[in-house]
């Protein structure tokens, strides 16, 4: 498959290339030429199929010609090591959980299958040069975190053979839980503490990558949701979720699905939008935001306008310029007509998100994580008449479990596998925000 880039200036790229590099040349993100149609076969079949062979027919859509059927189903099934339940919340309106991987996030599935797919291609390189290999990581991943992408990428990338990661994240800013997530790993986990807000970080790896000297000295990339690597796996969950519903639904046939994605950076909902287009039945989209409404307000006006994020419960959402609206853009062929007739915008305040999350837990016992209540309202305010709504739980409320307690007055219980990563040792290499700092820490690894 061949990759371009959206912003038209760079060279095309294969998968190789496109998962190496992450970002094209021109600093657009790569696109697939071709988004192939599923048979009507397998949408037959889909409902009696488990979640990993589902993937595995998606997968091989998107990668199954640079990458040998074996280790992609190797590869697919490594990565879906459990199950994303659609749990009915009250009458139409059901919830897609997705936060039953390793760290209770979304983006482990992203995050593991970019770590197996970007192993795949370092050995087959290997191959090709006959070398054994060496005793260093021989491509590093820098990640900038606020929190949630810093423990799925640690996590899906611990252990794999030939990749370092480090993890930037700032000092006192992320919660205790998430920081426990990606410092006491060790092995090839570095995590680096830098005395400074999230934008110092991001900054810092930005700079890394420009770097020429740098660049020299060791190969580079990034984990951020920018990747195909990254960002296609997550259709899987999609195809699982219209195969799940379908079992549930009294009379299927007549079903109105319509599929709610509370969005930050909208990687997300853009693999749930390239699965639309391999011809998944979802009629159509919800992209729920917090108050953050850059692409809310792009959809009743036209104009997209970037501006600086603000700070609010749903923080993994707190996004001013979502890097995937160049995806979504470039997919409907840059109509916002065809993207505000698929796809409609919901925009909530932090007291909305309070309302919400108690007026659910009240009235159906659900206990809804401030991103996920984003999703849920947006379905009780945007349903229509014989719609089915489905939406994406992207967050465990135990993750933010100060916040739930406080606004629904309980004690969500952690999860075995959360209050796991507690009992390690934090380790981490603490780091001052210039970036001469940073990168004579590189120089000497
Ligand atoms: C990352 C994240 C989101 C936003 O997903 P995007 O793909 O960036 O739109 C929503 N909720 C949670 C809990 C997340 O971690």
């Amino acid at each position: 498959m061949i990759y371009y880039s959206t912003n038209g200036k760079a060279p095309i790229a294969d998968l190789r290339k496109a998962v190496v590099k992450g970002l094209a040349e021109d600093r657009g993100l790569y696109m697939p030429e071709r988004i192939n149609k599923l048979p009507k076969a397998f949408f037959d079949d889909m409902k009696d199929m488990k979640f990993q062979d589902i993937a595995y027919n998606v997968a091989s859509a998107f990668f199954g010609e640079d990458v040998d059927l074996d280790s992609l189903k190797d590869l697919v099934y490594d990565t879906l090591q459990f199950d994303c339940p659609v749990v009915k919340v009250k009458e139409n309106i059901y919830s897609l959980e997705l936060f039953h991987g390793p760290t209770l996030a979304f983006k482990d599935v992203g995050a593991r299958f970019m770590a197996r797919l970007l192993q795949y291609f370092i050995k087959e390189e290997r191959g090709e040069r006959k070398e054994e290999r060496g005793e260093k990581g021989e491509v590093n991943v820098l990640v900038a975190t606020s929190g949630d992408t810093g423990s799925a990428v640690a996590n899906g990338f611990l252990g794999v053979d030939g990749i370092h990661v480090y993890v930037l994240y700032p000092k006192g800013k992320v919660s205790p839980i998430q920081e426990c997530q990606f410092t006491t790993l060790g092995r090839n986990i570095t995590a680096v503490e830098v005395d400074g807000v999230f934008d110092d970080c991001q900054a810092l790896v930005k700079s890394a990558f420009m770097d020429a000297e740098l660049n020299e000295h060791m190969k580079l990339t990034s984990a951020n949701s920018i990747n195909v690597a990254r960002f296609l796996p997550q259709a899987f969950y999609y195809f699982n979720a219209v195969a799940r519903i379908t079992c549930q639904l009294v009379n299927p046939s007549t079903r109105q699905l319509v599929m709610c994605v509370p969005s930050g950076n909208f990687g997300n909902i853009c693999a749930a939008l390239f699965g639309h287009e391999m011809g998944l039945p979802i009629k159509r989209f919800i992209a729920a935001n917090n108050a953050n409404d850059v692409f809310y307000n792009y959809l009743q006006t036209g104009n997209y306008e970037p501006k600086p994020s603000v700070q609010t419960l749903a923080n993994a959402m707190d996004v001013g310029d979502p890097s995937n609206f160049a995806r979504i853009y470039d997919l409907y062929g840059k109509s916002h007509e065809r993207i505000s007739s698929l796809i409609s915008g919901a925009t909530y305040s932090d007291e909305q998100i309070r309302e919400t999350m108690r007026q659910c837990y009240e009235e159906t016992g659900y206990i809804l994580d401030p991103h996920g209540a984003c999703g849920y309202q947006a379905l009780v305010d945007g349903l229509k008449p014989g719609e089915v709504g489905i939406f994406c739980e992207t967050a465990h409320p135990a993750k933010f479990k100060e916040k739930v307690d406080e606004i629904l007055g309980i004690d969500v219980e952690i999860p075995d596998r959360l209050a796991a990563f507690m009992k390690g040792e934090k380790q981490s290499v603490p780091m001052t925000k210039e970036f001469s700092d940073f990168k004579a820490f590189l120089m000497k690894q």
